[in-house]
């Protein structure tokens, strides 16, 4: 039995690597690709963007990624937001958030 090889990209088998083959399938899967991608990528980026606290406000008592840029000057921390005390950090409290982010999701494992 002969080797066989697979299509990088649609998964057609070929009698050798570097066989031409209906460029159609290819084409096909690189575009159906390119779409999971493009929302793969939205997806990302949606989720590493500075929320502006106008557009919506994280969940009652949680921590989040913060950005504040008041006459002290920028600065960058994880807060707590509170529906009714507003944002604090370490013991500041009232703190005028401009924008925030979700925190990232902690790593697997122990080490
Ligand atoms: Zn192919």
């Amino acid at each position: 039995m002969s080797e066989m090889f697979r299509c990088n990209y649609c998964g057609m088998v070929l009698p050798s690597p570097d066989t031409f083959h209906d460029l159609q399938s290819c084409a096909e899967y690189l575009k159906s690709d390119n779409a999971r991608l493009t929302a793969e990528l939205a997806e990302l980026r949606e989720q590493v963007r500075w929320i502006p606290v106008s557009e919506r406000l994280p969940e009652d008592c949680t921590n989040a990624l913060a950005f504040e840029n008041d006459m002290f000057g920028q600065r960058i921390d994880i807060h707590n937001y509170h529906r009714t005390l507003g944002w604090s950090n370490n013991g500041r409290v009232n703190i005028t958030v401009t924008h925030w982010m979700p925190l990232p999701t902690p790593p697997e494992g122990k080490e």
